[in-house]
């Protein structure tokens, strides 16, 4: 071997070991990239509220417990011209389902709490996709309506629950105003919840077979719609164009022409 040829193989080898290193940066960036993209979007949420100017909000009811504040519910509603989003269990729905078509016929929407409430991380991905299809079906035999949003049982949201609903072409609502009727709470400490978590895009949680509920629901009406907010339906709340769900679960429209992942069903 020449002295020239040493020079140049020399040369080769040092190139080779840098190409080598510069490859082995990249690939390294490339891993770390993403990897915290699948860290970030692993654990799928559910819409908690919705992002916008407008003074807007939903009120909505799971329907889980018993008939006995559906006609008052509903009288409130009709008299002050009030459209809201009513989550159905399948059960309830078969046990009341005269209530079911009363609700729908004065205007609300039917929306999916699961067929038999049970917790979404005690059933694999087939028995919630078959769960919230009996509930669809249910709902839809009495009514005649589809239903394009689920709540799980209990807010209990897992990422098997969020997609089997979105393979059914619905999309997962929570809330984030709880008025914790549920609780037993005095109609006057859930007016005084609502007065101080409302906001614009609320999304508001009440339950049908709550006494006072249906006593304090007159008072929280009056004070949303006193207050500017128009009360409309989750569906009529959700964003027109394309959105991303933000870590705290707000639903926030993007730009035209965004990929974001979600649209109005
Ligand atoms: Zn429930």
């Amino acid at each position: 071997m020449t002295v020239k040829n040493r020079k140049i193989s020399k040369n080769s080898v040092v190139i080779i070991i840098m190409s080598a290193v510069w490859l082995m940066i990249v690939a390294v960036i490339i891993y770390m990239t993403l990897t915290v993209h699948v860290a970030v979007s692993e654990r799928k949420i559910p819409v908690y509220r919705v992002v916008t100017d407008e003074k807007k909000v939903a009120v909505t009811f799971n329907c889980a417990w018993d008939d006995s504040t559906t006609d008052s519910v509903l009288h409130t509603l009709k008299e002050r011209g009030v459209r809201c989003t009513f989550f159905f269990v399948g059960d309830y729905a078969r046990k009341y389902p005269e209530d079911v078509r009363k609700i729908i016929n004065d205007g609300h929407e039917p929306a999916n709490h699961s067929d038999r409430h049970f917790s979404p991380s005690k059933q694999s991905y087939a028995e919630l996709l078959n769960d919230i299809s009996n509930c669809n079906d249910t709902v839809k035999s009495l009514t005649g309506k589809e239903c394009r949003l689920y709540r799980a049982p209990s807010g209990e949201y897992n990422n098997d629950a969020i997609s089997a609903a979105e393979s059914l072409g619905m999309t997962a609502v929570q809330w984030n105003v709880d008025s914790i009727d549920w609780k037993g709470k005095t109609p006057a400490e859930m007016l005084d919840k609502i007065r101080t978590k409302t906001v614009n895009g609320s999304i508001i949680l009440f339950h049908l077979g709550k006494k006072n509920t249906a006593e304090a629901l007159p008072d929280i009406i009056d004070y949303l719609q006193d207050g500017g907010y128009s009360l409309v339906t989750v569906s009529e709340l959700l964003p027109d164009g394309k959105y991303e769900i933000l870590p705290d679960g707000a639903a926030k429209e993007t730009a035209d022409g965004s990929s974001a992942e979600y649209e109005k069903k």
